[in-house]
């Protein structure tokens, strides 16, 4: 591990105060992107749309975000050189796994109340029980207003939560296996108990018609309204520091606003270049990278032409250049080495906290299956880039080569022809309620990708 001076051991808590802040503000990736906007707003960024509404032409040095479905963000920093000699991109995630409330989710059972659940993502179920949860989201009415909502994260508010078999009739359920021993239709919410004063008489569903009573005073609501809802149960609470030592940070969601803060910030920092710089930040990464707000929509593609049109210099074919001309991090969490669970990782090829940003020259499964294998000439010129800046990384693969895998959204921009690589931070729990991550790791990580927007 690096020795850090004090000085630097405070840029990094002060690094790490505001990253805590960005995943408090953030915890579901409509909450997200609104604050990326909101930040890159105040360090001057235009939107885009008004841009091409008023015909303005963008020229190097302008900042400009654009937003798709209020899920997906990038945000460009037009440089010198014109779009043809290509881009700086990094591209992160903000989806995090969580409990997505169904379509028709609230029924009485035995005088509790609860919603029903689908999970979203990759998750090990048995995790997301007995623990407090918080309902983050948004519900366009009837009428088409649209209401947004936050119930869990106040102190005075109460939290909800998916409840679990108590230890002493767990006998049969202790003898399952394990990606099976809480169900998907076990995950749902507990969210009342209280009949309805008016209505216990008349009415069996009584409790159920309660909860409808509350929201219907406090968001205007009514039952149908689910039907046009995004709302997602998430860990309640704010991001902690961990340890006894104070190096890392627990938190909801660091898959992967990890790497959506760490690029942001380094976006924000760095200065103009002769490359336009994009910073993008994609939707729906956990389930596939599909639909109209994931990596493989066309939303990333149109932005760019949308830009040079703006520069004045788009053509179908100065396109297709400036993109098979750009360089790319794909910037996702990694698997930290865990000495608990040392079975399923290659100790010289595993990537540990605290020692700086991770490289995976390829990720996928059991022989490179569905990988992004980056090119040995590009991986030469960002190390000499790194080393250039005195940047702390290593290299690492997502566990034994047998045991499993994972991938991201390299392969999607490396369609392109780019130059892409899968450049992130090590993470403990990945997918779990709360993420472990170092300090260390996000300070370092931040001066990769400035490395690499000043490249
Ligand atoms: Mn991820
Ligand atoms: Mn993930």
């Amino acid at each position: 591990m690096k020795q850090y001076t004090e000085a630097e051991y405070s840029r990094q808590e002060a690094l790490a105060k505001t990253y805590r802040r960005f995943l408090d503000a953030g915890k579901t990736e409509r909450e997200c992107a609104a604050n990326i906007v909101a930040i890159a707003k105040e360090h001057g960024y235009r939107d885009l749309e008004e841009i091409l509404q008023k015909k303005e032409s963008l020229k190097a040095g302008d900042r400009v975000y654009a937003v798709n479905m209020h899920k997906s963000v990038i945000l460009a920093e037009i440089g010198t050189a014109g779009f043809e000699k290509g881009m700086q991109i990094i591209g992160s995630h903000l989806d995090s796994p969580r409990l997505d409330i169904k379509q028709k989710p609230l029924y009485e059972s035995s005088g509790m109340a609860y919603l029903d659940t689908h999970y979203y993502g990759g998750v090990k179920k048995y995790q997301w029980v007995a623990t407090p949860m918080a309902l983050h989201g948004t519900v366009v009415k009837a009428n088409g207003e649209t209401v947004k909502i936050v119930i869990g994260e106040d102190a005075e508010d109460p939290v909800i939560g998916v409840t679990d078999l108590l230890v002493h009739l767990s006998s049969a359920q202790l003898g399952k296996k394990g990606s099976v021993v809480v169900e998907g239709e076990a995950l749902d919410v507990l969210v009342g108990l209280r009949p309805d004063k008016k209505e216990t008489d008349e009415k069996k569903d009584a409790v159920k018609a309660y909860i409808l009573k509350l929201l219907k005073e406090k968001y205007g609501m009514e039952e149908a309204d689910f039907i046009s809802a995004e709302l997602e149960v998430v860990p309640a609470g704010k991001a902690r520091n961990f340890g006894l030592d104070n190096s890392m940070i627990m938190a909801y969601g660091q898959d992967d606003r990890i790497c959506a803060f760490c690029s942001l910030t380094a976006m924000l920092e760095s200065g103009v270049s002769e490359k336009t710089k994009v910073c993008l930040f994609a939707d729906k990464e956990e389930i596939g990278s599909v639909g109209a707000t994931g990596m493989e929509s066309r939303f990333f593609e149109n932005t760019v032409a949308e830009l040079m049109e703006a520069a004045g210099t788009y053509s179908e074919l100065k396109l297709r250049r400036a993109l098979k001309h750009s360089r790319m991090l794909s910037a996702d969490v990694n698997a930290g080495y865990d000495p608990l669970y040392h079975d399923v990782f290659d100790k010289n090829n595993a990537a540990y906290l605290g020692k700086g940003a991770v490289i995976s020259k390829y990720t996928g499964a059991r022989g490179k299956s569905g990988s992004n294998d980056a090119n040995a000439e590009y991986l030469g010129a960002l190390r000499q880039a790194f080393d250039a800046k005195n940047v702390a990384y290593q290299t690492a693969e997502l566990g034994k080569v047998d045991a499993g895998g994972g991938g991201t959204i390299a392969y999607i921009l490396a369609a392109y022809g780019m130059e892409v690589v899968d450049l992130g931070v090590a993470i403990l729990n990945m997918h779990a309620q709360y993420e472990v991550s170092a300090k260390a790791d996000v300070y370092e990580t931040v001066s990769c990708y400035r490395a690499f927007y000043e490249m």
